[in-house]
């Protein structure tokens, strides 16, 4: 997954361009940045690529999810559906609007399920958050039909799946509003930095705005222009985004890498009995930056996890036990360790949530196991990893 692997001359001349002028900020100082416009250029980019209307840059895929939730109008007190098979920012995003996350179960395409959701719908419920884990999607035909019925925003936290599609759709393009992470680790990277992305020219413009201290960027005096509503500072730097411009025009190549390298790993594990793969709803198609699968139970998927690395098969993950991507482990959630005060609503809603049964998410994560598909491997590597892969999960 990680476009780090892939660091080159073209990241390293887009940087030179803002490091020449010495403008490091996205907004202003037109005289002095030789034309560079790395940020605005990135946005039209994905815009572009992700067959939307606006494209809004970010400090992190943490910032977009929290712009993306401010400019829908959530705050204190508001719900919003999201699986316990996620990453920390999901919730911390919900947190720091002053939302209330509701924490739901995850299905056999290890992203939220759409009955789970159903069941958690209550009259303070404003967002569906479906994560589109491990590169790839929720069932998103049922999941918009439930925003459809109750008139709730569908936000996709696509972070993990840029490039992958559904129904011919981008993922992140669908819903309301969709998030992506350019952070260090992820299929394109920025160093740091995220995007939202959305159709609505009003949650464009709120974004807009809100991400830069509620600057209305009219003109060409930033001292003088109006806040015509408070914001934040979630600003993505010029160095960042040229590195990410540099990253995005090359998405398509990296897919490429991904699908390949997929494509080999998951032939060799095809015929074994007692693997199944984890479900792609119909019409998705994943990025490829993951493969995912079932092993029969707990105990042979904790032998399969100890076997592979003990034949030297790196980078494969048992989220079951992770501290940041899988409900069990996420204790500071639990016991509410916040720094300062958190508001009635959310410490009553994580107090329910802390009741909740989530046998079914548990069954199907205790099996699961996730091995990260390189762009930086050689054929002989990948081959060599398959022939490995194989060998080890034959004979468990
Ligand atoms: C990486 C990631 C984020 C957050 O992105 P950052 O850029 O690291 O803040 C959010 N959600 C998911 C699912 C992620 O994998």
């Amino acid at each position: 997954m990680p476009g780090f692997e892939l660091f080159g001359d073209r990241e390293r001349a887009e940087t030179r361009d803002v490091l020449d002028s010495g403008v490091l900020m996205r907004y202003g100082f037109d005289a002095m940045r030789n034309g560079h416009w790395k940020a605005l250029e990135m946005e039209s980019l994905l815009a572009t690529r992700m067959q939307v209307k606006h494209a809004q840059l970010l400090s992190s895929g943490t910032a977009a999810l929290t712009v993306a939730m401010a400019s829908c109008g959530i705050g204190a007190g508001d719900e919003v559906i999201l699986p316990v098979f996620t990453f920390v920012a999901s919730f911390e995003a919900v947190l720091a609007v002053g939302a209330v996350p509701v924490l739901v179960d995850i299905d056999d395409t290890l992203t939220l399920d759409p009955q789970s959701v159903r069941k958690a719908i209550t009259d303070k419920t404003r967002v569906v958050m479906p994560v589109h884990m491990c590169g790839s999607m929720a069932d998103l035909d049922a999941l918009q039909t439930i925003c459809e019925e109750y008139g709730l925003i569908l936000l996709e936290d696509a972070c993990q799946a840029i490039g992958g599609t559904y129904k011919g759709k981008p993922l992140g393009s669908i819903g309301d509003v969709g998030c992506f992470s350019f952070d260090y680790v992820k299929t394109v990277t920025c160093g740091e930095g995220g995007a939202l992305i959305t159709n609505d020219p009003e949650i464009y413009r709120r974004a807009d705005h809100y991400s830069d201290h509620g600057h209305d960027h009219t003109g060409t005096d930033r001292g003088a222009e109006e806040h015509p509503f408070l914001g934040y500072n979630f600003r993505i730097s010029e160095l960042n985004a040229a590195v990410g411009l540099a990253q995005l025009r090359r998405i398509d190549e990296f897919l490429k890498i991904q699908e390949m390298n997929y494509s080999i790993l998951k032939e060799g594990l095809q015929d074994i009995q007692g693997i199944e793969f984890r479900r792609i709803p119909e019409g998705g198609t994943q990025n490829y930056s993951f493969l995912n699968f079932f092993l029969a139970d707990e105990e042979k998927a904790r032998l399969a996890i100890r076997e592979l690395a003990a034949a030297g098969v790196d980078s494969c993950f048992y989220w079951y036990d992770n501290n940041w991507h899988y409900h069990k482990k996420w204790d500071h959630l639990k016991q509410m360790k916040s720094l300062g005060h958190l508001g009635e609503e959310v410490l009553q809603g994580i107090k329910n949530w802390r009741k909740k049964d989530f046998s079914i998410s548990d069954n199907w994560m205790s099996r699961t196991i996730s091995c990260l598909v390189k762009l930086s491997w050689s054929r002989e590597e990948v081959l060599q990893r398959s022939e490995r892969m194989r060998l080890v999960l034959r004979n468990l």
